[in-house]
């Protein structure tokens, strides 16, 4: 079969590689949609710990199509989108319930065999079956929603409060979407023209173009400010978008070793409580139940549509102007 590897830091190819055999417990699955992130990107760079030759891919969908012994007979032939996360459940984190947090954390896509291939082996536990009519190409957006989820959670919005979402990126629009369920206005703040248009279609109140604009508009501050693009740029100015005794949570991913600068006695003097938030704990099934109720809407936001032959180029390059989400299709 074909699938897209990291051979090493910088050298990402699609190959001829044999066909996954599911363990005990496991399942194969047949990729039918998997979407492009910044995170592959990043690995690609070697921005992020990785451990290559590996199989990228951590945002999919597909049917499994054979089981490893002990695994759930209900999933064969079930459409099934996946949680790449695995936990170990035994270290301290994972007995406090942070199970994001675990220090043996195993990603699909990312320490084993990901999406970006025909055909993918997961544990059948992080497979999650999508209700009927829900599409594979919603099921690749799961696990990003999930993501946002986590962040949002971390934000409670209340219905009437102000939020400003950094970055116009899939998890941007994902998180304004969320951000305008919970009853909150919602600001989106990106340099690019059509990705300003599109927030205003899912949601947002306002939009603006640079951090400056947003001041302006909102010269209060806004009692939530979601980074959602992974640059110092905006990282520094999220704690000066904020009103006083308003919250940050910061969504983005940054290169490893990559510092910004930040001002603690203005962070103190109006007590600006500064959050992170990584990864999917626990939030995945909701992510799907609002996809397949069509209250969180993915359609607007898959930009291309491409081949496992040119998705190598595709995480290589920079995502392009207007770009939210690739969606590549193993076929
Ligand atoms: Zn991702
Ligand atoms: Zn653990």
């Amino acid at each position: 079969m074909l699938a897209t590897r990291l051979r090493a830091i910088g050298d990402i190819r699609t190959d001829q590689v044999p066909m996954p055999e599911p363990g005990p417990g496991e399942v194969l699955i047949r990729v039918a949609a998997a979407g492009i992130c910044g995170t592959d990107r990043h690995l690609t760079r070697g921005e992020f710990p990785c451990r290559p030759p590996v199989t990228l891919g951590h945002e999919f969908a597909g049917e499994v199509v054979a089981l490893g012994i002990g695994s759930d007979p209900h999933l064969l032939g079930r459409l099934v989108t996946c949680d790449p996360n695995i936990a170990c459940g035994t270290c301290p984190a994972c007995l406090t319930g942070r199970i994001n947090l675990c220090r043996a954390l195993s990603a699909i896509g990312v320490h084993r065999d990901g999406g970006f291939a025909q055909a993918v082996v997961i544990p059948a536990h992080r497979a999650l079956p999508l209700p009927p009519g829900m599409t594979a190409e919603e099921g690749a957006f799961c696990e990003p929603l999930a993501c946002c989820l986590h962040g949002v959670d971390l934000a409670a919005p209340r219905p009437g409060e102000r939020a400003i979402i950094l970055g116009g990126g899939v998890i941007g629009l994902l998180t304004l979407q969320l951000v305008c369920l919970a009853g909150a206005d919602a600001m989106l703040v990106t340099r690019q023209d059509a990705k300003r248009d599109l927030a205003a279609t899912l949601g947002a109140s306002a939009t603006a173009g640079t951090v400056a604009e947003a001041q302006r508009l909102w010269p209060g501050g806004a009692d939530m400010v979601i980074e959602c693009a992974g640059v110092a740029e905006t990282v520094t100015a999220a704690p000066h978008l904020a009103r006083s005794g308003g919250r940050v949570v910061v969504m983005g991913v940054l290169p490893q070793g990559e510092t910004v600068a930040i001002d603690p006695f203005d962070l103190l003097t109006r007590e600006i409580a500064l959050h992170f938030a990584f990864l999917n704990p626990f939030t995945q099934s909701r992510a799907v139940g609002l996809i397949a109720a069509g209250r969180i809407r993915t359609a607007p936001l898959v930009s291309r549509r491409i081949p496992l032959h040119d998705a190598p180029a595709a995480i290589r390059e920079d995502a392009r102007p207007g770009e939210v989400k690739v969606l590549v299709l193993p076929g």
